[in-house]
């Protein structure tokens, strides 16, 4: 009998032995293409010898030395290179053991800066209905699903959720792209509006949104509007790249493609790329020179941040997706796997919407094509489809959202970025086979 504590107490799963590229390898033999990364985290895939090595190399030569005492070699080096590539304006990088203590430093962050400005009212944070920022407390008070949440409440900070951009749902007819997404930033303003702009420290937000949607971007200038809207208001942009960053759009910042520049930025999953579990949040110099010259100390620590092995993974993993120039490769494989997602799927009678960036796809399931209808939740339609693909084996990332308070289904797929093209069809065809063994044939 296992001892191991599952997420899924009933859950019978076949134990992991290897990993080799896009592949990995069960007790039985058994290969299962990692068309999702596990969760968006794999981008080298698996069994990378130049990253177990800078690893082993670190191991040998130290292993941990508390950050209370000292800094370290890899730390400073992951942290020059990280600043090396980083948007306008962010300067300083504090790391974490993953996402979810990212997106807790920064709101911590953001709320010591202003108590630090003499301006300690400033406390409210303001985040979209259709998000996800972690599952320790703070951060899933930041979170926007619902369905999370519902048991833990009330929860420990006070934020309010206004809707996500989210193109297929909620342009309306006849509206261009442009138009909404004006009109979907506008709900921020008004927002910070109502609750006063004197006490709102923050708006958080993934440039892509992963968890809980399926790889929603945003519409072209709703993220300029966001940017000049906390400028007129003195509010901080927190934008949560855990997923979307690390070059998993076709740049290494997701907020690239938006043309701005955050106050803080939260990345995790890709910067390690599941050999060393790190995130890191990563502010502008005018966050850290205040705290600097006030108190001079950032209320925050975790016992393994900056951690030496983590942040030598962290550094081997960085310098792989430059120096192999993964990014431009994650722009042509995108693109194909796009087109080949269309070209499969697009006239699926219960295929609604496929999009995303970068090797960063999601496709939405439907009742109904033409009202969008969303599943009945009582169907489960992707945990079924989570498990025909595993199956057929393929990894896929199954998405329960919210739909107009309702669940929604999704399948996100983030494959490795060192997959090759003929690998794009084994992930449609093993798909395929999973739609048809959940939703019936193609045939409408
Ligand atoms: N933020 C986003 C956008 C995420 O997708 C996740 C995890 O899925 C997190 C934060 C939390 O990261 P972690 O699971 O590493 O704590």
């Amino acid at each position: 009998m296992s001892h191991v504590f599952p997420r899924h107490c009933h859950a019978d799963l076949p134990t992991a032995v290897a990993g080799a590229g896009c592949y990995l390898i069960d007790r039985d033999g058994r290969r299962y293409f990692d068309g999702s990364g596990g969760a968006a985290v794999s981008c080298l895939g698996h069994g990378d010898p130049a990253i177990t090595e800078a690893i082993k190399d670190q191991l040998d030569k130290l292993a941990f030395a508390h950050t209370g005492f000292f800094t370290s070699e890899p730390a400073e080096a992951l942290a020059d290179l990280l600043i090396a590539h980083a948007p306008l304006g962010i300067d300083r990088v504090y790391f974490t053991s993953g996402g979810s203590e990212a997106t807790e430093a920064a709101i911590k962050l953001a709320r010591q800066y202003f108590v630090e400005r003499g301006q300690p009212q400033r406390r409210h944070l303001i985040a979209r209905r259709q998000s996800y920022h972690g599952n320790t407390l703070g951060a899933l008070a930041a979170g926007g699903n619902e369905w999370r949440r519902a048991q833990f409440g009330p929860l420990l900070i006070e934020v309010s959720h206004i809707a996500p951009c989210y193109e297929y749902r909620e342009r309306r007819e006849g509206e261009s792209p442009e138009a909404y997404g004006l009109r979907a930033a506008q709900e921020l303003e008004d927002e910070i509006l109502r609750l006063g702009p004197d006490t709102v420290m923050a708006f958080i937000a993934e440039p892509v949104v992963g968890a809980t949607a399926g790889a929603v971007p945003a519409v072209a200038g709703y993220f300029r509007r966001i940017r000049e809207i906390c400028d007129r208001h003195g509010v901080l942009l927190i934008l949560d790249e855990v997923m979307c960053g690390m070059g998993r759009t076709g740049h290494l910042f997701a907020c690239e493609h938006d043309g701005i520049s955050p106050d803080i930025l939260c990345i995790a999953k890709g910067l390690g790329a599941g050999y060393q579990p790190i995130g890191a949040m990563l502010c502008s110099g005018q966050i850290y020179d205040t705290i600097a010259g006030g108190s001079g100390f950032f209320q925050h620590g975790h016992t393994y941040i900056g951690h030496p092995v983590a942040t030598a993974a962290g550094l081997a993993v960085v310098g792989a997706i430059l120096e192999r120039e993964l990014i431009p490769r994650v722009q042509r494989l995108g693109a194909q796997l796009d087109a080949a997602l269309h070209g499969r799927f697009a006239q699926h009678p219960h295929v609604g919407d496929i999009r995303g960036r970068g090797l960063f796809r999601g496709i939405e399931l439907v009742a109904d094509r033409e009202t969008r209808a969303p599943l009945d939740p009582a169907l489960k339609t992707a945990a079924k489809l989570k498990a025909a693909a595993f199956e057929a084996g393929l990894i896929c990332y199954p998405m329960a959202g919210t739909i107009d308070g309702r669940r929604g289904d999704h399948i996100l797929l983030a494959p490795p970025f060192v997959m090759d093209d003929s690998q794009i069809s084994e992930i449609t065809d093993r798909l395929a086979t999973a739609m048809e063994a959940v939703l019936g044939p193609q045939a409408a």
